[in-house]
């Protein structure tokens, strides 16, 4: 069997949420249900469960991570079927449901968590902002109040699955006997048949929307920080619970600062008379100008620091500084008169420099 984290496609260090997704993504690929007779499938599928099984399991990972596959505890398809293996890992909410389904004796199970991705300017990430995220989702059907149904029609337990909303399956394959556990054809899951289905919804009590909301997104924040908003996520089936909406912050680049830790990193242009004899040089922050105080001497990589300008701690910690190296700017292009003088400034130092290109200033040394 090859290795368990190449079997979900993802790195050593991956976290349990990537590890999360990358079972689920495969899962939903080679479920049985999706590829009926396909053996190849059904192989693949039953080894990315067992990857999925130990990797799943803080124990069993660090197990493996030290011991690898001989180490790992005992074949997790031993009395256990892919019904059961999905149940834990689903919760009952089936994903192979174009409407998310479940259902069963405990109810119909909350609609699906959701994720978005947000690119948030630099500032903003820094100083805190709000920000639009747009997704579709699934909210309540307003004209039947979420109940699928038309007001005062019959509902009776679907036969097929005796109100569990899920059927077992069992076949014969060459691995053995494969049992699993899907979504009832009858009722989608929701283990009820409905004489008179909202025509608004089809009898799912909920319809497809795009929506906007507004997240706060706190001072500090870093690419990859997710945020929670609990019950903003899809509507369930028939009135059943909301999911909740998790927010992934990316963070755009900004054309002068980089962020290091809490702090930011910049460029300071020193013009070469101002490196040389100090000076003040006016330097822009996220929220206002700074004078930065030059003394005389300084050299290119000299860092000033502006405290209490960078990012603020998320932790409630010091807020961070801003690093501003300095540069020293030679000039590219001079006058002649300046070039003169700097020509004086080379000699009175005893600095050997080029001859002049410059045609005056060669007449004016071929008359002095
Ligand atoms: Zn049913
Ligand atoms: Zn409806």
């Amino acid at each position: 069997m090859a290795d368990y984290y190449d079997l979900l496609g993802v790195g050593q260090t991956a976290s349990p949420d990537e590890i999360k997704r990358a079972f689920r993504k495969l899962a939903r690929e080679l479920h049985p249900d999706r590829n009926p007779g396909d053996d190849e499938a059904e192989a693949r599928f039953k080894e990315v469960a067992k990857a999925y099984e130990t990797l799943s399991d803080p124990d069993k990972r660090a197990h493996y991570d030290r011991f690898g596959e001989s180490g790992a505890a005992g074949n997790p398809f031993e009395g256990a079927s892919f019904g059961d293996i999905f149940d834990a890992f689903f919760g009952g909410n089936s994903p192979f449901s174009g409407f998310g389904g479940g259902g069963g004796p405990t109810g119909p199970a909350r609609g699906d968590d959701l994720e978005v991705v947000i690119d948030v300017p630099f500032e903003d990430a820094v100083l805190g902002s709000q920000q639009p995220v747009d997704l579709r989702t699934y909210a309540p059907c307003e004209p039947c109040e979420a109940t699928g149904e038309v007001a005062g029609s019959h509902v009776s337990t679907c036969e097929t699955c005796g109100g569990a909303g899920q059927v077992r399956q069992v076949r014969r394959s060459i691995l053995g006997q494969m049992v699993s556990t899907g979504l009832c054809p009858q009722c989608e899951g929701a283990g009820q048949t409905i004489e008179d289905p909202c025509g608004d919804c089809g009898g799912q009590g909920r319809v497809v929307v795009e929506k906007t909301y507004t997240v706060d997104v706190p001072a500090g924040v870093d690419t990859g920080a997710t945020l929670r908003l609990s019950g903003r996520g899809a509507a369930g089936v028939r009135g059943a619970g909301t999911g909740d909406l998790y927010v992934r912050v990316r963070v755009l680049a900004h054309d002068r600062f980089e962020r290091s830790g809490n702090d930011l990193l910049a460029e300071l242009a020193v013009p070469m008379t101002v490196a040389a004899l100090g000076g003040d040089i006016e330097f822009e922050t996220l929220e206002g100008v700074e004078t930065i105080s030059i003394p005389p001497g300084t050299q290119t990589g000299k860092v000033f620091r502006i405290a209490g300008a960078g990012v603020p701690s998320l932790q409630g910690g010091r807020r961070g500084d801003i690093r501003a190296v300095a540069i020293c700017l030679v000039p590219e292009k001079l006058t002649s008169e300046q070039e003169e003088l700097l020509r004086q400034f080379a000699s009175a130092r005893g600095d050997e420099v080029g001859e002049s290109k410059s045609l005056l200033s060669r007449i004016r040394s071929a008359l002095g």
